[in-house]
């Protein structure tokens, strides 16, 4: 099984490189920019060999770009105007289809190509061993204007390790990260890894997101971790607030401050979920981990929010949730494929209102939809984050169950199938959890 992780290393240029990368970074943006408006005059040209023959001499010369980098700015350039070409397409199609359905209806023009497109983000792409490449004592040598330098990097440490076994490199992104006054160069790796077998992922893991707690977790061993979401909550009304009162403004140089500051914003919440993946590994190693479906747990986090909020701004919180979790699932599959561990999907339909006893389905088993689940047929009585936990843990150990068995691993429930779909969730429906024996793996 082969995958291809990225590594983000920050450089740790001297002052001087610090300064021959700005050149370089700048030089590359002005060349992109210019070719942009070179393919714009000549009828958005999206053919990238074309494209190089015509700006390739002047890259050279009035940017003063070496030559990988001239042939890479005209490449990227052509791939953003064949993305146009494509979006343009899309539209016209749907302006027709509408006026088919609706005679009389005066298709809009496409506005992706009213002028040239512009690059704004200081951004380089290097191809490993043309213009990069690896050198002694964790430095790595990266080409600019006056030539390679040699500086010394940083990354996580599962990645250094990556990149002194010798693993294949693919092509790196040198970028700026203007907040930080800081470089980064976003490498990506390949990894061969032996195919996942069941024997190799003993225990099994269920995570149930949330706002209350950030992440609820629990294995079959009934071993459970609640991982607060109280300190972030803090931290995000915070947010929250700047955000509305720069919105309220919105004049341009609040817009731009909004900009900026989605960015931070963006980063605390991925420092979060990479830190809550890396706990939630360490803390259930060689584990088959539940994650449930993210499309179906839209409407369970709209439960304590504000009544007297807009639907607007209900539908804006709802999106930012579901993207953190999103990252926090994409974190932990990511991660865990490289940790010795596999994250799988399933169904979260009724997760939070399925007695794990009993197997009692109701929206009555959750009083108030408050914090107790009580089943309103055997009584049983648990906090609720953890028993989306559990359901997720018995939903992931029937998955294992037919790993075993089949010895073909279902990563993704199959949702294309309502009939598929049905058999799960009456087969969900006979699981049961058992606090003094734990559920049989096998
Ligand atoms: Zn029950």
């Amino acid at each position: 099984m082969k995958i291809t992780v990225t590594a983000k290393l920050k450089l740790r240029p001297t002052p001087e490189q610090k300064t021959a990368l700005d050149a370089v970074t700048l030089a590359y943006r002005d060349a992109v920019n210019f070719t942009s408006g070179i393919a714009f005059t000549e009828n958005k040209l999206s053919a990238g060999m074309r494209l190089q023959k015509v700006v390739y001499e002047d890259l050279r010369e009035k940017f003063g770009l070496p030559s990988q980098m001239a042939c890479n700015a005209p490449r990227q350039v052509a791939a953003s105007y064949k993305a146009l070409w494509t979006k343009c397409k899309d539209h016209h199609a749907r302006q027709q289809w509408i006026q088919s359905v609706k005679p009389g209806y005066q298709p809009r023009p496409f506005q992706g190509f009213e002028r040239p497109a512009k690059f704004i983000s200081r951004t380089l792409t290097y191809n490993f061993g043309r213009d990069y490449s690896w050198k002694k004592d964790q430095q790595v040598s990266v080409q600019t204007l006056e030539g390679r330098q040699v500086m010394a990097y940083d990354g996580w440490n599962k990645h250094l390790e990556l990149i002194r076994s010798g693993c294949e490199v693919g092509g790196a992104k040198l970028s700026y990260q203007k907040s930080k006054k800081q470089y980064f160069l976003l490498v990506s790796l390949e990894i061969d890894l032996p195919d996942p077998q069941p024997a190799d992922h003993k225990n099994v893991v269920g995570v149930d997101v949330g706002q209350r707690f950030h992440a609820v977790v629990t294995d079959t061993r009934n071993r459970t971790t609640f991982f607060s979401g109280q300190q972030t909550n803090h931290k995000k009304e915070g947010f929250a607030r700047v955000r509305q009162s720069l919105q309220r403004k919105g004049t341009r140089s609040a817009t731009r401050r909004l900009i900026a500051f989605s960015g931070r914003e963006r980063r605390f919440i991925a420092d979060r979920n990479h830190s809550l993946a890396s706990q939630i590994l360490k803390t259930y190693p060689q584990a088959v981990i539940g994650l449930e479906d993210l499309k179906d747990i839209r409407t369970r986090t709209e439960g304590r929010s504000n009544p007297q909020a807009s639907l607007k701004a209900k539908r804006a919180r709802r999106r930012r949730s579901q993207w953190s979790f999103a990252e926090l699932q994409t974190f932990l599959a990511y991660k865990a494929s490289l940790a010795g561990s596999m994250a799988i999907g399933v169904d979260a339909q009724y997760t939070s209102q399925q007695c794990v006893k009993c197997g009692h389905t109701s929206k009555g088993n959750r009083p108030q939809a408050g914090l107790i689940f009580v089943c309103e047929v055997c009584g049983y009585q648990v906090h609720s984050d953890l028993l989306g936990a559990r359901n997720v843990t018995l939903r992931a150990l029937a998955v294992r169950q037919d790993w075993t068995a089949t010895g073909a691993l279902s990563v993704r429930p199959d949702v294309s199938s309502v009939e598929a779909k049905a058999e799960r969730l009456q087969r969900y429906s006979e699981l049961r959890w058992s606090s003094d024996t734990s559920p049989s793996l096998e």
